[in-house]
């Protein structure tokens, strides 16, 4: 008896399904954002979070020579993965809370919509250059920690010391003064260079860059050392298709900086490209997700008294039409963009003032 209607059900069941293949099949296909999309573009355009005014200025000028827009955007952001000043990227990143640092990476190339990222990386300084390795020479999209690390030396990267004078200072002062119940002793706090002692904040940093061609095709990159003194192995949004950045290159691509455990629990990047699907100019998008990780964040912990998020988080949009924004949760703030006017800082539309 069992067996009749187990097996009648899966009659019925499969019936159903050839009958709605076609229609159903229709119905999941992405749809573009618009019809109405004049190409080619004036200019390429690269947008990217306030570290990355010197890269997207870069990005433009390699699509203007011709350049994918992936390899424009790994281009523009290798400029601050070498950058010792900015701590919070590639080489002179802050550390673990071992003094390590474990940068994590990922690429996505709107054309052929694949990805590939790093995570948890040790000894290379470009993390997006071994992300997009992983895009081009495996059938994977995230190789992590040891095997990513053996992954880069495979494929030719130079290992090296990415801890500078700088950053191991500030970690070492953080280890001396984030608790009074171990053995570490403060430094005199006059020997302490102001720089030092405000970076112990765990400010947050990140580079994110979009990139769109005058053809109209996207891709974007998003790489840091993540969160200041993590707990080995964290991973951050970054490296993480859909959180970190996404693109689809009929609407448009999203990327992020900010509070990466925000963004992993509510895939802002891919909210945000999907708004875009649905008519949403990118600067609405973007608020639109803000609001979404708003609403999601309940514990006290997170909250300021007003009971708004007491963290920051950004997002860079572009959409298939040359159109983009900036949104922060706080602000004020800014990000990076260039396009035929040049390079240059523009003001994000916040959700929260302060
Ligand atoms: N989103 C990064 C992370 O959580 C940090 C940042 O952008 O500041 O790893």
């Amino acid at each position: 008896m069992n067996e009749l209607k187990l097996s009648r059900r899966r009659f019925i069941g499969t019936t159903t399904g050839a009958a709605l293949a076609l229609p159903l099949a229709r119905h999941l296909q992405a749809s573009p954002a618009t019809t109405s999309i004049s190409l080619p573009l004036d200019s390429p355009i690269a947008i990217a979070s306030g570290n990355g005014l010197e890269a997207v200025e870069l990005a433009v000028s390699q699509m203007l020579e011709g350049n994918d827009p992936l390899d424009a955007a790994i281009a523009g952001v290798g400029l601050v993965e070498d950058d010792p000043d900015d701590i919070s990227v590639g080489y002179g990143g802050l550390p673990n809370e071992d003094g390590e640092v474990e940068l994590d990476a990922a690429v996505m190339h709107g054309p052929s919509h694949k990805a590939g990222a790093v995570a948890s990386l040790r000894g290379y300084r470009h993390p997006a250059q071994i992300a997009k390795r992983v895009m081009v020479q495996t059938d994977h999209v995230l190789l992590v920690g040891e095997g990513a690390k053996r992954f880069a030396k495979a494929q030719g990267f130079q290992e090296e010391n990415l801890l500078t004078e700088k950053s191991r200072e500030i970690w070492l002062y953080w280890k001396q003064t984030h608790s009074k119940v171990d053995d570490w002793i403060p430094p005199p706090p006059e020997t302490v260079a102001d720089d030092v002692r405000s970076l112990v904040e765990r400010i947050t940093g990140t580079i994110h860059l979009g990139a769109i061609n005058r053809t109209g095709d996207l891709s974007c990159t998003t790489t840091t050392s993540g969160l200041f003194f993590k707990i080995p192995g964290r991973v951050g949004d970054s490296p993480i298709i859909g959180a970190g950045l996404y693109v689809d290159n009929e609407v448009g691509s999203c990327g992020s900086t900010g509070r990466g455990e925000a963004n992993l629990q509510n895939l802002c990047s891919f909210l945000g490209v999907e708004l875009m699907r649905q008519g949403l100019a990118p600067v609405d998008a973007g608020l639109e997700v803000l609001r979404r990780v708003v609403s999601h964040t309940k514990e006290p912990r997170l909250l300021a008294e007003e009971g708004v998020p007491n963290f920051g988080l950004k997002f860079y949009l572009l959409n298939k039409k040359g159109e983009y924004a900036g949104v922060s949760m706080r602000g004020p703030s800014t990000f990076a963009v260039a396009d035929s006017k040049g390079a240059r800082l523009e003001d994000c539309a916040c959700l929260f003032e302060g």
